[in-house]
């Protein structure tokens, strides 16, 4: 029975997010298809028309971060649980994003060792990790160190995220999470940090952040480890 619990909650985390995105996305593109039927419009001006699609073009590259902070690794099916080595997943995500890093002249270093396996979905794991590790790239618009590690406790893989970036101050560290916030103008959603929290509670596991102005910020991640010699049951 518990085992039915916590996968009926990590299924409501995830229609809850369902909801949520296709509300985000549908919004850009309410907006993008009004200037469409302005453009198709035959007696709308020249200079109105080159602004049009300029306003399309922003609306949609706004659904697109949307996608990029929520959708990045899914795949059309089913959540589907299993085995992750946190390592193999940072690993991943840190090729990834490797060309963004080098745009922002950030420096990674990575000091992944191997943990226990987690029981989780993988895609999802993954999005958090990108959604982490992206915050930390923007934090350093000017270059700057990103250690990521994996470090392995007798009963939780842990992960650690640290920039060297812009840091927070005590507020913006308490709003971290809440839907909307951002300090990143139009080029933020406001939702990558909401997604991490929810992933995270989903997979029953635990974040901590220091962060101080002008220095950096480091996340710290614990899941409970879940060795496939333990198969959980029902699965
Ligand atoms: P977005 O990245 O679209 O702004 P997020 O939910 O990903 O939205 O992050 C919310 C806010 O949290 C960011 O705008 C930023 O102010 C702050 N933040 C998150 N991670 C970091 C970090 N590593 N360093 C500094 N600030 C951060
Ligand atoms: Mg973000």
């Amino acid at each position: 029975l518990r085992e039915h619990v916590v996968k009926t909650r990590r299924l409501e985390a995830v229609e809850q997010m369902g909801a949520a995105i296709s509300h985000e996305i549908r919004n850009p593109l309410t907006t993008a298809m009004g200037f469409v039927q302005l453009l198709q419009e035959e007696d709308t001006y020249y200079e109105k028309r080159t602004e049009y699609l300029s306003l399309v073009k922003s609306e949609l590259e706004s659904a697109e971060r949307v996608i990029q902070d929520y959708l990045t690794f899914s795949k059309p099916s089913i959540v589907s649980l299993s085995h992750i080595y946190l390592h193999d997943e940072l690993h991943h995500v840190i090729k990834i994003l490797h060309p963004f890093a080098n745009q922002y002249s950030v420096e990674i270093t990575e000091k992944l060792e191997p943990v226990s396996s987690i029981y989780g979905d993988r895609q999802k794991i993954r999005q958090c990790f990108l959604n982490l590790v992206k915050n930390a790239i923007e934090s350093m618009p000017s270059g700057g160190q990103l250690t990521i590690e994996s470090i392995a406790t007798p009963l939780q893989a842990m992960v650690r995220i640290e920039d060297s970036g812009v840091g927070m101050t005590k507020h913006q560290m308490d709003r971290l999470g809440e839907p909307y916030y951002s300090t990143k103008g139009s080029k933020g959603t406001g939702l990558g940090m909401m997604v991490v929290y929810s992933i995270v509670r989903a997979m029953k596991g635990n974040i901590k952040v220091h962060s101080k102005v002008g220095k950096g910020t480091v996340f710290i991640l614990t899941f409970p480890i879940q060795p496939e010699s333990s198969q959980p049951q029902n699965s």
